[in-house]
């Protein structure tokens, strides 16, 4: 077996019993990122020299005894997430040149868990998309078909995750950028609870919707990233200080009598691809067959909420993005003219197309006079959304559903018709309304061979029962034992 396709539970057994060692697996990793990296452009910056003395830092600390879950494992993050001395881009040409000061919460945590850190991933400019075409550097490709898209906007970290590139990654999701991709590229991705996990050192996008997830190649795996990274941190106030649970302890029991909720909005959904909603409803007889109970719930605002996501996130957006003006951070266009000529041709510049057309309609929805109409009726309706889901999980311990209303499309099919893309996040961008925890797993290939994930939703802080699950799933099936042919 080719190291870098290892899990990480099985490449933390083969280190602990000293069978492999930390810089044989990073320098397989790193062969394999030199072997592929050309076809797939998942990469933005490789941190090959840290990665290996991180690694002889793993071995060093094995050989003293001390194997932790992470210790040793090379994974690589999106781009969004802080890492001192490490450039960090947020996929955006503005902040091209910005050398963070300081690591993220996450990314320390996973230092001192003794992860080893390959590089930063490529993803929508300000994870803005669902496509990872609106890079302002480059298109990632999917490693299952080359002309299609990975998903976004954390498309870097699903196609490194599946192509062998990291064996794990992290990403952010604000409307289904950690899920959405995870089902275009066959893997595992968990968006958690918000407040789970620390937005400290992610740069932000839509702050109350924000949350950092890890990606992985199976659900034991994304356990052990989430213990990795979740609990309070006094950094961020809305990181909530409540224990976490041991996510891979929780994957042992089976979900026979568990209720598993199927949304009727969603079956009726338009744009749902026949070939999607056959391999979620066999995956929803194979829950069945391990003991689970089909319920139908209702999620009756569902319609609303593509709409009220794209004017909740442009706003907060159009809020977190005014810091880039040429002078705090990143790039400044050439001088010339006075200060506000400065800002205005340094953002003109700077942001790519979708990201100023967020920030003009999130600007626009939040002036004098509209912010009742659109700011104000957008954030009732996200209460309706969040009862909703009070209502469901009153009748249902879990909802399944598809993550994505189609497998991954091509490369330039969707890009020059926004109010398409949106709906790529249909299914997933409810759960970040809601503030709700949910993962998506592989559960099946179109006959084209692409991948397909089913999406599984808990209570805020129900991580466990998802991922429960998902772990129970996985151990029935084999769609996640499948790897791209590269
Ligand atoms: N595709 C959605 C958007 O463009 C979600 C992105 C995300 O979750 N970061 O905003």
């Amino acid at each position: 077996m080719d190291l870098y396709n290892l899990t990480i539970t099985e490449a933390h057994r083969l280190l602990k019993k000293k069978e492999i060692t930390s810089t044989e697996l990073t320098r397989a990793v790193l062969d394999r990122i030199a072997a592929v990296e050309t076809r797939i452009d998942a990469f933005l910056t490789v941190t090959a020299d840290q990665a290996l003395e991180q690694a002889a830092a793993a071995d060093r600390s094995i050989a003293a005894r001390t194997c932790g879950p992470l210790t040793g494992i090379p994974v690589a993050l999106k781009d969004v997430i802080c890492t001192q001395g490490v450039r960090t881009t947020c996929g955006s040409k503005i902040l091209s040149p910005f050398i963070p000061p300081y690591d993220a919460t996450v990314v320390a945590r996973l230092k001192q868990a003794g992860a080893v850190l390959v590089g930063k991933l490529n993803m929508d400019e300000f994870a803005m998309g669902s496509s990872t075409e609106n890079s302002g550097f480059k298109i990632t490709r999917n490693p299952w078909d080359l002309t299609r898209i990975p998903g976004g906007s954390s498309g870097g970290s699903a196609a490194a995750v599946a192509a062998g590139m990291c064996l794990g990654a992290l990403g952010s999701d604000t409307g289904g950028s950690v899920r959405q991709p995870a089902s275009h590229c066959g893997v595992v991705g968990i968006k958690p609870t918000y407040g789970r996990v620390s937005r400290y050192g992610l740069v932000a996008y839509a702050s109350s919707l924000d949350q950092i997830g890890p990606l992985s190649r199976s659900v034991a795996d994304a356990a052990l990233l989430l213990n990795g990274i979740a609990g309070h941190d006094p950094a961020d106030s809305t990181s909530v200080p409540i224990a976490v649970p041991d996510y891979a302890a929780a994957l042992g029991p089976g979900i026979e009598g568990l209720r598993i909720g199927i949304p009727r909005e969603y079956a009726a959904s338009e744009g749902l691809d026949p070939e999607v909603s056959a391999a979620v409803e066999e995956a929803v007889r194979t829950l069945e067959a391990l003991g689970a109970r089909r319920v139908e719930v209702s999620l009756p605002h569902t319609q609303y909420a593509v709409a009220v996501y794209y004017v909740i996130a442009p706003c907060e957006a159009s809020s977190n993005l005014a810091r880039y003006d040429g002078v705090k951070y990143g790039f400044r266009a050439n001088a010339g003219g006075d200060l506000i000529d400065m800002y205005r041709r340094t953002r003109s510049q700077g942001f790519g197309a979708e990201v100023q057309r967020r920030i003009i309609i999130g600007t626009y929805c939040l002036s004098a006079g509209y912010y009742d109409a659109y700011y104000g009726k957008a954030s009732q309706v996200r209460t309706l959304i969040v009862e909703d889901f009070k209502k469901a999980f009153a009748a249902c311990d879990v909802i399944a559903c598809p993550t994505a209303p189609t497998p991954a499309f091509r490369i330039g099919e969707k890009i020059d018709d926004p109010l398409t893309m949106y709906l790529s996040d249909i299914f997933t961008i409810s759960a970040n309304l809601a503030g709700i925890p949910a993962l998506s797993l592989p559960c099946g290939f179109s006959a084209s061979g692409l991948p397909i994930g089913l999406q599984l939703m808990g209570t805020h802080f129900g991580e466990e029962t998802i991922l429960r699950v998902a772990h129970r799933f996985e151990g029935a099936t084999d769609f996640h034992k499948k790897r791209p042919a590269l």
